[in-house]
């Protein structure tokens, strides 16, 4: 089953769309969907006509007037611009992220570089452009205009699917057979009207959808729990909770995968110099299965990390590009950024089911940011794990610490105004300087040697307020 939520607004109840997926499509006497397919070949043209269109010369637009030539009723034409208006939009959205991510990486690129601390292997990050989409799947959204969905008065199925084809007046009707977990997920649900078609491996599939209402239960003002997204913990909490790792059996079995693509690689160039024809494929089923494994494990720990702070809102990083690169350095490349990006869409579905605030805040520096003073330096991490501020000597868990910076981020409008890293800098720049001020007054006279300060351990409570 796969679920899709929709964005609500603040405190209102939360409409989320689950999907039930996998409802093959009963061919009741051979050929019949044929007529299906002949459908499929006029669509997917005019549909990748319109995405070409809005991901170029206009912006996506659903109700777009039809300006393309095409066989189909004018209700199918629109069912294409629709779709095709979905998917550039997604897409525009996509490349947007892209690029700001790019933009953030760049901005980063240059402040090491300028401060000398650019790691030899570190590259100018590059923009590249996105080729617009092609439909390269078959894939039908269609409304209640062109397909419709009827109960049916027998015993042997449960639906009709009447579908309008190419020839007017003359629908095709299809059998739809639940399964009884189809069945049982679908009890006294309202379907909605529109619906899917997909065909996978000669085979057409059905996937119908229901919206449910879910009660915000989180109130504005409720505690804040801030998550840290990395590899050594998929998720660290700021009161000091830790759920789900990439080390030790998951990351042997990647280290496994690795060194098999190698080897298959090697075989491959192998056998190429020798000019055999039939050459071993290098796609990989157990690095496929390893990826499945991973976001399994990622959303067993999300759920378990929702199910002990009941009653509590979560505030969450922006992961970008950048951010993911740097946490995940140690792991292999196909293994990166599609997982890691897997953390906060469970986040967000998580928070959607079960009706529980989680906010987005703004992810620069806040690995970097000592949580009691606003120092920011790279330098206050002197390995992956620790954080060590080199100037108050505040010492904990790296991931702690990033957290709980995420976590009072949350209701601080200040950092929330701010447009760009060099922005964020700043304010926490100023931030420890005033830290530094208070400081000095409430330590009186002599005036207190930041340098020696840092290193006793007595007074490392003055500076909390
Ligand atoms: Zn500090």
């Amino acid at each position: 089953m796969k679920q899709r939520k929709k964005r609500p607004k603040k405190g209102e109840p939360q409409r989320v769309t689950r999907a039930v997926t996998h409802i093959r499509l009963l061919e009741s006497n051979p050929g019949k969907l044929a007529t299906l397919d002949a459908l499929t070949e006029v669509f997917l043209p005019l549909c990748q006509q319109y995405i070409t269109l809005f991901c170029t010369d206009e912006p996506p637009d659903s109700f777009h007037a039809p300006c393309f030539q095409t066989g189909l009723s004018e209700r199918w034409h629109r069912v294409a611009i629709q779709q095709a208006a979905g998917i550039a939009k997604s897409w525009r959205t996509n490349r947007a992220t892209a690029y700001q991510n790019y933009l953030d990486a760049l901005e980063e690129y240059n402040e090491q570089k300028a401060g000398g601390q650019l790691l030899e292997e570190t590259k100018e990050p590059i923009w590249k452009a996105w080729d617009v989409p092609t439909l390269s799947q078959i894939c039908i959204q269609g409304n209640r205009n062109v397909i419709k969905l009827e109960a049916a008065n027998t015993s042997c199925f449960d639906y009709w699917l009447k579908i309008s084809t190419l020839n007017k007046g003359s629908p095709l009707l299809v059998p739809v057979k639940l399964a009884d977990y189809h069945k049982q997920t679908l009890k006294e649900k309202k379907i909605n009207t529109s619906v899917t078609l997909n065909k996978r491996d000669g085979a057409w599939w059905l996937t119908l959808s229901y919206d449910e209402l879910v009660r915000v239960k989180t109130t504005p003002d409720g505690p804040v729990i801030g998550i840290d997204v990395g590899i050594a913990n998929f998720i660290t909490t700021s009161d000091g909770k830790q759920y789900g790792t990439f080390n030790g059996k998951l990351r042997e079995r990647q280290k496994r995968d690795r060194e098999k693509r190698r080897r298959k690689a090697r075989l491959r160039k192998c056998l190429e110099k020798k000019g055999v024809e039939k050459l071993p494929s290098t796609s990989s089923a157990t690095g496929q299965r390893l990826t499945r494994h991973v976001r399994q494990e990622i959303n067993r720990a999300v759920n378990l990390c929702y199910a002990q702070h009941a009653g509590c809102q979560f505030a969450y990083e922006q992961l970008s590009v950048a951010t993911m690169r740097h946490k995940a350095r140690s792991m292999n490349a196909y293994m990166r950024a599609s997982n890691l990006g897997h953390i906060p869409r469970q986040i967000e579905w998580n928070s959607a089911k079960r009706g529980v605030q989680a906010t987005k805040v703004k992810s620069a520096y806040s690995s970097q940011e000592c949580h009691r003073c606003f120092y920011v330096d790279r330098k206050n991490r002197p390995n992956q794990q620790t954080f060590c501020c080199k100037v108050c000597g505040h010492t904990t868990h790296a991931d702690l610490n990033a957290s709980q910076n995420i976590a009072t981020r949350l209701h601080d409008a200040q950092l929330r105004a701010c447009t760009n890293r060099s922005e964020i800098k700043a304010l926490l720049t100023r931030r420890h300087e005033q830290w530094k001020k208070e400081l000095r007054v409430a330590v009186v006279d002599p005036p207190v040697q930041l340098g020696l300060w840092a290193s006793s351990e007595t007074s490392t409570d003055v500076g909390e307020g």
